[in-house]
């Protein structure tokens, strides 16, 4: 029998993997060109960590995490990642060495969700936590630089909702508006929501269920609740996306997922009819209080999360790259060690090659460089070590020349920086 993926989660094969690539480094570049730096954290984590910060009362902590027990201990594979970060932030007490950290991470996060287009048991995250600078500009430089950042990757048709959450205060008075609004109305709500009513009532905003949606709509919105001081933040929030030029749209019934939000909530989207009905590209928001909540200092955040399966299904689908790769094609005992020593040559000058080391024909051995999409095909035998020359085929341009073995590498680079003839093979 043949063994397969766990459900829901998919091998990214060779062909693949230089979309993922190109989008990895634009992600870093932007990343470290804003100051931020990269963090590692592990794939595990103690499931207290999640329970803590992510929130009791919701979905991912409920229902969609993978547990691992061993011995005595209680582990997860993470959901997301600002809770470890969050952990290693307080751990290695960076606290205390700067007064504000940027840090950017990059991995795969786990959820047990029902799979379908867009949503995966394992995804992969990037995202940026900016540790200790409370200030609404913050919150707006950091939503500008990814409405820019997808932009520029060709991502077409975003919309970015912003909304406020406010602080305790706020919250506690919304929770109290929200459960009064809804309670008369507790017959009209889907189960799952009704018992949300007194743990969790926000989350029901978030529901997807038809039955509850209806049953919020008119429902308080946050925005009238908040204190003069969640007030006066969002306002400076907004102030500074209108004075950069980034499009935003307020949202008073964003939530999202969860718990540990305070203040500012984001989602950028994209109304593509590509990326089907998991149209959130990413999502963020601050959390002041997560610092503390894990026994560090009381010190401000705000992060975000992008799904790397996301923005790649958003983005059109470019040609591959022309290849600039060679395959050393020897024919003969004689020539097989020659052709090592001129893949290793050529690598050595940062040129792309691999040497035939099983044998064959000279047509067995063409058809393996056009079956590696090779741009150009090296074949030496006997006689081409004789003459002290290679003959050098370029695929693309069907054409060959003799070279002198000296002058090969120089040659090759320069085939190879010339564009392949148009309407040739795929090079
Ligand atoms: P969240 O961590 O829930 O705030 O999600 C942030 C982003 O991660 C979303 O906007 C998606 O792009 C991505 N994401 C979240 N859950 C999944 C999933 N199950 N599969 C694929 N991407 C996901």
């Amino acid at each position: 029998m043949t063994l397969r993926a766990v459900k829901g989660m998919n091998d990214i094969l060779p062909d693949e993997i230089g979309r993922w690539q190109a989008l990895e480094a634009v992600l870093r570049r932007t990343f470290e060109l804003a100051g931020y730096r990269e963090i590692r954290t592990p794939v595990v984590e103690p499931i207290e960590l999640f329970v803590r910060s992510i929130g009791e009362a919701t979905e991912i902590v409920e229902k969609q995490m993978f547990v691992l027990k061993r011995e005595d201990e209680s582990l997860a594979l993470r959901p997301e990642g600002t809770a470890g970060v969050a952990r290693a932030y307080v751990a290695s007490t960076l606290y205390a060495r700067e007064p504000v950290s940027r840090l950017y991470y990059l991995g795969p996060m786990f959820r047990a969700e029902r799979p379908q287009r867009g949503r995966y048991r394992q995804f992969w995250q990037a995202g940026v936590e900016i540790y200790g600078d409370p200030g609404p500009g913050c919150d707006a430089e950091l939503i500008d630089l990814l409405v820019r950042m997808l932009s520029e990757l060709g991502v077409q048709n975003l919309r970015v909702l912003v909304n406020s959450l406010g602080g305790a205060e706020t919250r506690a008075r919304y929770r109290d508006a929200l459960g009064a609004f809804l309670r008369p109305k507790a017959a009209e709500l889907s189960e799952h929501a009704r018992r949300r009513l007194d743990d969790n009532p926000l989350r029901i905003l978030d529901s997807k269920n038809p039955q509850d949606q209806a049953a919020v709509a008119g429902a308080p919105s946050i925005l009238e609740l908040l204190t003069p001081e969640d007030r006066a933040h969002f306002e400076g929030v907004t102030q500074a996306l209108t004075a950069l030029g980034t499009p935003f749209e307020v949202s008073p019934g964003l939530v999202r997922g969860l718990d540990y939000y305070t203040r500012t909530l984001f989602e950028i989207q994209t109304s593509g009819a590509e990326i089907g009905s998991q149209n959130a590209l990413l999502g963020g928001g601050r959390y002041d209080a997560m610092v503390k909540e894990l026994g560090g200092p009381d010190v401000p955040a705000i992060g975000f999360a992008l799904g790397l399966e996301r923005v790649l299904l958003a983005l059109p689908q470019t040609e591959p790259a022309a290849n600039a790769r060679c395959f050393v094609a020897p024919l003969g005992e004689r020539a097989r060690v020659e052709a090592l020593v001129i893949a290793r040559e050529l690598r050595g000058a940062g040129i792309p090659a691999e040497a035939d080391t099983r044998g064959g024909s000279l047509k067995s051995l063409l058809r393996r460089a056009d079956g590696l999409g090779a741009r150009l095909c090296l074949v030496l035998g006997d006689d081409e070590i004789g003459r002290g020359i290679v003959m050098l085929k370029d695929l693309a341009a069907r054409a060959q020349i003799e070279v002198p073995r000296a002058e090969l590498v120089a040659r090759a680079r320069e085939l190879l920086a010339s564009a392949p003839p148009a309407g040739g093979p795929a090079a």
